[in-house]
């Protein structure tokens, strides 16, 4: 019994040893997620009506679930070990009332949805990811409060890329030369990472209108039961287009790419439609998903349409895009207006409710 306690006593303090310095590990995460929420909070919609759940999920696996661990109060009897005293003592109380079955189920439910959910950074070993230059930034997941559907929609805001244009990336994965012109010209098979953006004409940056439009629209596809992966979710992530794409591919169903275009007309919404070029639609990845790609366009565009949003001649304008050229899921990029476009609150929220309902409608729902 003696050397029992002995034996016990030996690994708690190893295991003490090791926490302390997974803790310190732990406070430099923490102090991110504080940073975060703290974003997420300045939207005071956000912060009520959903609860989202954030945590740095991308350093070490490890730092993580020990950082769980010690605020969710749930799973492991490393766990209660690695505690002071005192808060084994607490720990032990809590399992001790707590209802068994039901309950601890229901937290172990709510503990795999935190370790879901986070941020999500940039796999070297992904396909494609070798043809990205920028790509030390991170995208972030959100969930919905309530059960959701359990399908994610990649939200990225375009453009907010500091340095971005300061480097070039292969158009095509092939290395093939651009089949349209648009920012840049048909025949160049490089093009810049990612651009800066145009200025409203009211002095707005587009990038500021494209973030401010993917928070709205997160907060409708969430209230919907969407998970949401914000590609960009601040003023600036060191993602280029191609990063881009590929965090989407690899960690969402559709990936929808908010822009407004450089005119001066407010002209209206459309998409940018794959090339009815050959060579480029019979390139991979374009050949095996550029249907999906126009279904979904047309889906977003019907949906805006009957929400009242103006259509762009008939909602398309074909583009040679990065986006497209590297998407192995339903991907587009939508243009909500131009630089003489509203862009206040309720015009946002009445955006979101369209791109919705098209993105609804894409997935049967
Ligand atoms: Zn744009």
């Amino acid at each position: 019994m003696r050397k029992k306690l002995i034996c016990q006593a030996i690994i708690l303090a190893g295991i003490l040893a090791a926490c302390g310095t997974n803790n310190k590990s732990a406070k430099v995460d923490e102090s991110n997620v504080s940073v975060e929420s703290s974003v997420a909070s300045s939207d005071g919609r956000e912060a009520t009506d959903m609860k989202v759940v954030k945590k740095n999920v991308t350093s070490s696996k490890e730092e993580t679930s020990t950082q769980e661990s010690t605020t969710e109060a749930t799973t492991a009897p490393v766990t209660t070990a690695a505690e002071t005293s005192t808060e084994a003592k607490k720990e032990s109380e809590k399992q001790e009332t707590s209802k068994p079955e039901q309950e601890t189920s229901k937290k172990s439910e709510e503990a795999t949805k935190a370790k879901e959910a986070g941020e999500i950074g940039f796999d070297p070993n992904w396909e494609y990811a070798s043809f990205s230059k920028i790509h030390s930034g991170s995208a972030v997941l959100y969930k919905p409060s309530e059960k959701g559907n359990g399908i994610t929609i990649a939200v990225n805001a375009g453009h907010g890329t500091k340095g971005g244009s300061s480097q070039k990336t292969l158009c095509h994965p092939d290395g093939s030369a651009k089949v349209t012109s648009g920012t840049t010209k048909a025949g160049a098979t490089t093009a810049v990472a990612v651009s800066e953006g145009m200025t409203f004409e009211d002095g707005t940056p587009e990038s500021t209108v494209t973030y401010e439009m993917a928070k709205v629209l997160k907060a409708e596809l969430l209230s919907r039961g969407y998970n949401v992966l914000m590609i960009r979710d601040g003023s600036d992530v060191q993602l280029d287009n191609i990063a881009r794409t590929v965090i989407a591919n690899n960690n969402a169903a559709a990936h929808i790419a908010l822009h407004w275009d450089s005119t001066t007309s407010n002209k209206g919404a459309f998409y940018m439609g794959v090339p009815e070029v050959d060579s480029y639609r019979s390139m991979e990845p374009v050949a095996s998903n550029w249907k999906k790609h126009e279904a979904l366009g047309k889906s977003l565009i019907n949906g805006l349409s009957a929400n009242g949003t103006k259509i762009f001649s008939k909602g398309r304008m074909e583009m040679d895009l990065t986006q497209t050229s590297y998407s192995t899921i339903p991907s587009i990029d939508i243009e909500l207006g131009d630089k003489k476009s509203d862009h206040g609150k309720d015009t946002l929220k009445n955006l979101s409710k369209g791109i919705a309902d098209g993105i609804d409608s894409y997935f049967g729902r």
